[in-house]
């Protein structure tokens, strides 16, 4: 099941899509799927990010090739990074480059999406708590990680967590291949079966920290291929078996 988040008119909500028509639901999609009877043509309506995390957490070095590219040692357990709610931006719209940044990196990521609440979850009951997956940019100021000893400001500009176009709920993450091409032009390839804590395991792992809430996103990882984005760049990620998220850079 492919679920939305999206906006008609002034009103917001969520939906479900088949054949390029968006079937309205009453509240979320969480707990369970309830229709209004309404539908929309997929074309009508503007998509906006397809949930509202309380919080992203982000996970680095979960790739070998990526580790090995930032010249960084493998860690022991996933290395976990926060997010704010306040950089989530949706399909369509417009990474903003930040004045005190020289350098604007795309990560393209799996983002796991949170369906229930999850507090010290083992790895074999994981899978419970996972809604779905999205792709998932994780837009990085990477000079300002260089210069500072923690990530929040590298990571948490407004416009800096990319997540959509929507929730793929029945998905097999074992070994999909994800893609990111900048203006169209192929840079990171990679394949979640190279993902060195798997999302089972992430989910456990994350749940041991922090409760996880329904809409709450998991960024897995980048694999190797991270590059720099210029204004009026265009960024696609794309995962199989999901779709494309595409974003347009521009400045202020
Ligand atoms: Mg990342």
């Amino acid at each position: 099941m492919r679920i939305v988040r999206f906006k008609i008119e002034t009103h917001i909500s969520y939906g479900v899509v088949e054949n390029q028509i968006v079937k309205q639901l009453k509240g979320t999609p969480f707990a369970a799927i309830r229709y209004t009877g309404q539908s929309f043509c997929l074309s009508d309506v503007k998509l906006l990010a397809p949930c509202c995390p309380s919080k992203i957490v982000a996970i680095g070095l979960n790739y070998k090739s990526h580790a090995a590219e930032l010249k960084y040692d493998l860690p022991e357990s996933p290395l976990m990074f926060l997010k704010p709610s306040t950089a989530v931006i949706g399909h369509g719209d417009d990474i903003i480059y930040p004045a005190i940044s020289k350098q604007v990196d795309f990560e393209g990521e799996l983002g796991i999406v949170i369906g229930k609440r999850a507090h010290i979850v083992p790895t074999d009951d994981a899978f419970k708590y996972v809604f779905g997956y999205t792709c998932f940019n994780d837009v990085t100021a990477r000079d300002l990680q260089k210069k500072d000893g923690q990530w929040a400001r590298a990571k948490g500009f407004d416009t800096f967590a990319a997540v959509g176009p929507w929730i793929e709920t029945k998905l097999d993450t074992s070994a999909l291949e994800l893609e990111t091409r900048l203006n169209g032009e192929l840079r990171q390839s990679g394949n979640t079966a190279n993902l060195i804590f798997p999302v089972a395991e992430l989910v456990s792992a994350v749940s041991q920290v922090m409760t996880l809430l329904p809409g709450d996103i998991i960024a897995s990882g980048t694999p190797a291929g991270i590059g720099a984005m210029q204004e009026r760049d265009e960024v696609e990620v794309k995962i199989e078996g999901i779709g494309s998220l595409l974003n347009r850079v521009r400045c202020r």
